[in-house]
C-alpha cells in the first residue's frame, strides 16, 4: 500500500502538458528580460486610458468580492449587441469558458473536432475531461470547413471548435461560409465560434449575431484588441438555455472585480478601440512588407499578428531560438503545414522597427545554416 491518495483514473492517465511556454519561463531560462514581447498576441497598445483609470479607482474596492453575476458588464454587453443579458456569461477569459463548455457537453469518451494545429487550450480541456479529439488538417492555411463538417458527422462529434479569424494562421472565413458550415454540422453538435480576434477582422468575417440559435456559442475576450490579457476576462454568447448551464458549474467569484470594472470602461471607449485596430492594420502591412523584402511570403491576416513563412519547421525553430537569443519573444505554430512559419504579434511603431532590425540581422545566418543541413 502506498501512503498517498490516488489520483482519479482520468488524471493519472493524463500526460504532463505545458500548453504554452510563457515568456517569463524563457526569461528565467536566459537570465535576461525579453526586450520585445511579440509572441502571445497581447496588445502592444494596452487598455484604453479610461479602462486604466477605472481599474485604478477600483483598487479601493478590492477588499470586496466582485459581483458574481458581472451584472453591469453583462447589461452593457447586452445593449452593445442588442441581445438579452441572459444570453451572456462572463468568465476569466475564453480559456476558462472553453473548459466549462467542454465540461457541460462532453462525457468521457465523447468526441470533439478541431483543426490540427489550432488554438491548443480547447484540446487541453477536451483531454482533461477525458474526451477525445478528431483533428482535421488545415487546407491552404485555412480551417478546412467542409472537412471539419465531414469529420463531425463521421465521429458523431458533440463539439466543433473554430476560431475566426484563426490563430495561428490569421486567416478568416466570411460570415456566409460560417453560416453554410453551421448548416452542414450534425443536429446534436455545438459550434464553438472563437472570435478572440473579431475586433480586428473585416465586417464580412462576422456572422450576424443570432444568439437564439442553439447550435452555436460565440466566445469573445477583452484580452486582445481591448488590451487586458492579464486581467483575465471574456464572455460567451448563446441561447438562454445554453448560457444558463454555465451557472451550474462556473466559479461564481472567478471574475475579479477590477477586471469587471475595466472591461466595462473599455467597452465604452470605442474611439480607442478604433485607434488600436487602425494601428494593428498598419502594423500587419509593415510585417508583410518586411517579410517580402527578405524574400519570405506571409499569410494574409485578419488578426493582430502575422505568420511569416520562413520555409520549413527547422528554420522556424532556429529563427524562434535566434530571436530569443536577441531577447525577442515570438512563437511558431505547432503543427504542419503552419509550422513552416513564425508568428509575430503586431507591436507599437517602435517595437515594429526594432523587430525589423533584429530580424534582418539574424535571418541570413538562420537561412544559411538550415540550407547547409539539406
Ligand atoms: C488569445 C486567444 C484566446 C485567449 O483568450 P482569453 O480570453 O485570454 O482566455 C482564445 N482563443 C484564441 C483563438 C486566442 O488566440
Amino acid at each position: 500500500m502506498s501512503n498517498r491518495a490516488p489520483f482519479t483514473r482520468l488524471v493519472a492517465a493524463l500526460p504532463a502538458t505545458v500548453p504554452f511556454v510563457a515568456p517569463e519561463a524563457l526569461e528565467r531560462r536566459n537570465g535576461r528580460h525579453m526586450k520585445l514581447r511579440l509572441g502571445a498576441n497581447e496588445s502592444a497598445f494596452g487598455p484604453s486610458p479610461r479602462a486604466k483609470e477605472a481599474m485604478r479607482a477600483a483598487i479601493e474596492q478590492v477588499a470586496w468580492y466582485g459581483d458574481p453575476e458581472s451584472y453591469m458588464l453583462r447589461e452593457a454587453l447586452a445593449r452593445y449587441y442588442h441581445i438579452k443579458m441572459e444570453q451572456i456569461v462572463v468568465g476569466s477569459g475564453i480559456d476558462d469558458l472553453l473548459g466549462l463548455v467542454v465540461r457541460a457537453y462532453l462525457e468521457p469518451g465523447d468526441r470533439a473536432v478541431t483543426s490540427l494545429g489550432a488554438y491548443p487550450t480547447f484540446n487541453y480541456h477536451v483531454i482533461g475531461y477525458g474526451a477525445s479529439l478528431e483533428r482535421v488538417p488545415y487546407r491552404n492555411d485555412q480551417n478546412d470547413l467542409p472537412a471539419l463538417a465531414e469529420a463531425a458527422a463521421r465521429v458523431g462529434a458533440r463539439l466543433v471548435y473554430l476560431a475566426n479569424p484563426d490563430n495561428p494562421s490569421g486567416t478568416w472565413h466570411t460570415a456566409d461560409d460560417i453560416q453554410a458550415f453551421l448548416e452542414r454540422l450534425p443536429a446534436d453538435c455545438l459550434l464553438l465560434l472563437d472570435e478572440a480576434y473579431s475586433d480586428f477582422a473585416p465586417a464580412q468575417a462576422i456572422p450576424a449575431i443570432d444568439v437564439n440559435d442553439p447550435r452555436v456559442l460565440r466566445l469573445r475576450t477583452f484580452s486582445k484588441a481591448f488590451g487586458m490579457a492579464g486581467a483575465r476576462i471574456g464572455y460567451a454568447m448563446g441561447d438562454v438555455q445554453t448560457i444558463s448551464a454555465f451557472d451550474k458549474i462556473r466559479l461564481h467569484f472567478g471574475v475579479n472585480l477590477i477586471a469587471q470594472v475595466g472591461a466595462l470602461a473599455a467597452l465604452e471607449d470605442s474611439d480607442y478601440l478604433q485607434q488600436v485596430v487602425a494601428e494593428v492594420t498598419k502594423g500587419r502591412q509593415e510585417y508583410a512588407e518586411l517579410a517580402h523584402s527578405l524574400g519570405m511570403p506571409s499569410i494574409p491576416s485578419a488578426a493582430n499578428f502575422v505568420s511569416i513563412d520562413v520555409g520549413g519547421p527547422e528554420r522556424a525553430r532556429a529563427l524562434v531560438e535566434a530571436l530569443a537569443e536577441r531577447d525577442v519573444f515570438v512563437r511558431m505554430p505547432g503543427a504542419p503545414p503552419l509550422d513552416r512559419c513564425i508568428r509575430v504579434t503586431v507591436g507599437t511603431t517602435e517595437e515594429r522597427a526594432a523587430f525589423a532590425i533584429v530580424l534582418r540581422e539574424v535571418w541570413p545566418s538562420v537561412a544559411a545554416a538550415s540550407l547547409s543541413h539539406q
